[in-house]
């Protein structure tokens, strides 16, 4: 699997089917791709905060991926036109073949003032790999409970603080779950988020996970 980092918190896995997860681009002061050059089969989106919905539902209506998100934001795309799965925590779904979890995160989820509901993550299983994308999230409990579940190849995580984990936080979180492989999102997009996360790369290191920086537009393969 292949897995391109698109800035903030969007990923597109790429193996037999291409993954999508929170396309925030044509916002994105970061981004190196325009939303129109993206062709996901599959879309996840984690919450409805706008640097998370992003493109998403311009992209969906181009490239008309299969989507699977909460309940609320199933509706919500329902709404716009597009056709999307609803799901809860902890719920699987298969999409183009593509097993999907919801998990929880401890967030809050709105568009415009409307609720959305639950703040998620995704365990993401294909081709033999599991990614998980804990969407933006305060640390929580249950990511121990995660890695046992599910013993995820890669952990996706934000480290910009404010709004999500501290760089010192999300070590305590690389601890819980413990993959092989973490690669750090959701700082440096604005002023207000963590510019440097050199601590988390020595705590990460020191938990035993490999730690993949990746710049906008970068891939790394697994
Ligand atoms: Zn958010």
């Amino acid at each position: 699997m292949k897995l391109t980092y698109h800035g903030h918190s969007c990923f597109e896995l790429s193996g037999s089917r291409r993954v999508l997860i929170d396309p925030f681009i044509s916002g994105n002061p970061l981004a190196k791709v325009r939303a129109e050059e993206l062709e996901p089969e599959v879309l996840l989106v984690t919450h409805g905060h706008e640097d998370h919905l992003g493109d998403a539902v311009s992209i969906a209506k181009r490239t008309r991926p299969e989507i699977g998100v909460v309940h609320e934001l199933a509706v919500f795309f329902q709404e716009q036109g597009v056709e999307a799965v609803g799901m809860n925590i902890y719920g699987s779904a298969e999409l183009a073949g593509v097993k999907v979890t919801l998990l929880p995160a401890l967030h809050s989820s709105s568009y415009g003032g409307r609720y959305m509901g639950s703040a998620c993550g995704y365990l993401v299983e294909m081709d033999g790999t599991r990614v998980y994308h804990t969407g933006d999230t305060g640390l929580f409990g249950d990511m121990r409970l995660i890695g046992e579940l599910f013993s995820p190849q890669v952990m996706l995580v934000p480290v910009g603080d404010r709004y999500t984990m501290s760089p010192g936080l999300a070590v305590k979180a690389v601890e819980m779950v413990k993959p092989e492989v973490v690669i750090p999102m959701h700082y440096r997009t604005f002023p207000v988020l963590a510019q440097s996360i050199g601590a988390f790369t020595e705590g990460a290191e020191k938990a035993g996970a490999k730690v993949v920086v990746l710049e906008p537009g970068e891939s790394y393969e697994v």
